[in-house]
């Protein structure tokens, strides 16, 4: 049995889980989900949710204000009072399972960020360092009370493990491109969907011969703002 298996998921309630476009184009165009259904944006002015990783937008209506682009939350059903993400699925307390369990309704699906959860990549990107989680993910209430314990290699699989921390780099990396096109000219938070889906709709060209000028990347912040 692994280490979640019976665990009603505080880490899916504790934290503020950023997303990148490719989540943003996954959810929407081969999912079929709406936009509004599953993100938000949240204020990070100290920089704790993007840690570096995810990058900041700004919006017309804040334009001093730097958001992440999150997972919604969702009031819980289990614990009132208390936020869940808007994909956790809240099972029923038993006698084996006090605070009830813990499923992602998406599991297969789910961001890069989730997948790799407690694990980040070391500085060369080439091996995966657990975090030391503490023992409550907030506040000390219950509901965000985390990991039964601390994660041990044998909990997840090497390569799979790093091949999603490696992605979820890539796409976070290249979604901080996005955010340097958008803060240039920053747009209303409604507009901000339609963006995405015209950049991540257009992320492969024909690859024609002598259409890009010599030297030009064609992931540069000039040909993504051309694009968009
Ligand atoms: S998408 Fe799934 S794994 Fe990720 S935070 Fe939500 S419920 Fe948890
Ligand atoms: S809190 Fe820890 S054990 Fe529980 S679901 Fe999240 S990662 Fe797994």
């Amino acid at each position: 049995m692994g280490i979640c298996d019976s665990c009603h998921s505080g880490c899916c309630r504790s934290f503020a889980v950023p997303i990148s476009g490719a989540d943003i184009h996954q959810f929407t165009q081969y999912q079929n989900k709406n936009f509004w259904d599953f993100a938000c944006r949240w204020e990070d002015s100290e920089g704790l949710i993007s840690r570096n990783l995810a990058p900041h937008f700004f919006f017309e209506d804040a334009p001093d204000v730097p958001f992440v682009i999150c997972l919604k939350h969702i009031p819980s059903a289990s614990f009132p009072g208390t936020t869940k993400c808007r994909f956790l699925m809240e099972c029923l307390p038993d006698e084996d399972h006090p605070k009830g369990l813990g499923r992602c309704s998406i599991y297969h699906s789910r961001p890069h960020t989730c997948r790799s959860f407690p694990a980040k990549l070391n500085d060369d990107s080439e091996l995966a360092i657990l975090y030391q989680l503490p023992a409550n993910g907030r506040n000390g209430e219950p509901a965000y009370d985390l990991c039964p314990r601390q994660w041990t290699p044998a909990d997840l699989e090497p390569n799979e493990t790093i091949q999603s921390l490696v992605v979820a780099k890539y796409e976070m990396t290249f979604f901080k491109k996005i955010a340097v096109v958008w803060n240039q000219n920053p747009g209303p938070w409604n507009a901000f969907p339609e963006f995405i889906d015209i950049i991540y709709s257009n992320r492969i060209s024909s690859g024609q011969f002598g259409q890009t000028n010599q030297g030009q990347s064609p992931d540069d912040a000039e040909s993504l703002s051309k694009a968009a």
